[in-house]
């Protein structure tokens, strides 16, 4: 641990760091399922210093063998109770929205619902679809995220990103590196700067119409009545059915393992029902995989992602 506040005392006095730094910072803090150990060093850089600040950490910590975890809006993934060992770089302080053209360029950072309010304001459609995601721009790219059967990627111009060397790179989007639940970025050790999506002109009043009924929509649907991570399993709909319903039609609603559960209301959305532990959420979704195999001979994906230091899984059976 003094190696670690000496090597980010160093870069921080090299860069002119502002933002915040935390030791041992529970990640539950930061996580929509609200569970998640401490992380050795979590930093969160104000955007003034965040692109200097980014390549010289990620440059200088790959030389030291320090691992660096980039945490977005942590609407998708479970951190480990053990937390996470060396530093995660939280892109929360890298935010804002400008735009060239029709297009609009949006840093990484940048909750999905402020960037949606700076497009309406700037009276610009095209990204309502994704009104009431939790998470960043960032986060949503890297994953792909699609709802109201429209995914990022049909929106993406191309997204700014500082590659494998450090280097600040530009990714054109190609359809072929882009599917279900996929991108580029997740083959890849990089950090995604910005996001240029295309827009076109609507007038605000709509623009909020249709940001408004996917609100109320997702509220109905109960997104917001407990800590989740939205979707526990990937949703194809290869099976022939809505996952949901496969784990629905196996009796699995409301399944319990500690403080974690299968939603009584929805089959594929697991909820921190007040306590759980990262370890609880894992659990249930072995369980609720390892049921719809042997009940139905059907390979669950998670679409969660689980992130740290996890102790080793049993073996099946
Ligand atoms: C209530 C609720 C509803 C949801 N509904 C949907 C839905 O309808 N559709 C859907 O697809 N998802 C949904 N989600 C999941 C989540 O909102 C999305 O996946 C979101 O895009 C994740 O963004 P994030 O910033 O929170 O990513 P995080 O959870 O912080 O990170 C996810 C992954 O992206 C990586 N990452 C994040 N930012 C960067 C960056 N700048 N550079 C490189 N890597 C990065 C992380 O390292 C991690 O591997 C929902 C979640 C909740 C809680």
């Amino acid at each position: 641990m003094v190696s670690l506040r000496k090597f980010i005392e160093k870069i921080n006095t090299e860069t002119g760091f502002t933002g915040d730094l935390r030791y041992d910072e529970p990640l539950a803090l930061h996580t929509t399922f609200k569970v998640g150990g401490p992380a050795d060093l979590w930093i969160r850089p104000e955007a003034a210093c965040f692109l200097e600040y980014g390549a010289s950490l990620l440059c200088q910590a790959k030389a030291a063998s320090i691992p660096v975890f980039i945490l977005g809006g942590g609407a998708n993934v479970v951190v480990a109770d053990q937390g996470i060992r060396g530093i995660v770089l939280d892109t929360g302080g890298w935010s804002g929205t400008c735009f060239a053209g029709e297009e609009a360029i949006i840093r990484s950072g940048t909750r999905i619902d402020t960037a949606l309010e700076t497009l309406a304001v700037h009276q610009r459609g095209g990204l309502e679809f994704l009104a009431g995601m939790p998470g960043s721009l960032g986060g949503a790219l890297w994953m792909n995220a699609r709802c109201y059967e429209k995914a990022v990627s049909e929106v993406l111009v191309a997204a700014a990103y500082l590659d494998e060397h450090f280097r600040r790179s530009l990714a054109p989007y190609k359809p072929e590196d882009y599917g279900y639940k996929k991108s580029p970025f997740q083959r890849r050790e990089v950090l995604i700067l910005s996001v240029r999506v295309r827009t076109s002109p609507r007038p605000e009043a709509a623009i909020r119409r249709e940001m408004a009924h996917y609100h109320l929509d997702r509220e109905q649907k109960g997104h917001y009545r407990f800590p989740s991570a939205g979707s526990a399993f990937k949703n194809n709909r290869d099976f022939g059915k809505p996952t949901g319903k496969i784990i629905d039609e196996l009796g699995l609603r409301g399944l319990r393992i500690g403080g974690a559960a299968v939603a009584p209301w929805h089959g594929n959305i697991i909820i921190n029902t007040g306590n759980a532990r990262a370890q609880d959420i894992r659990a249930l979704v072995r369980i609720i995989t390892l049921h719809v195999k042997s009940a139905r001979g059907i390979d669950l994906e998670p679409e969660i992602c689980f992130v740290g230091d996890w102790p080793e899984e049993p073996p099946d059976g």
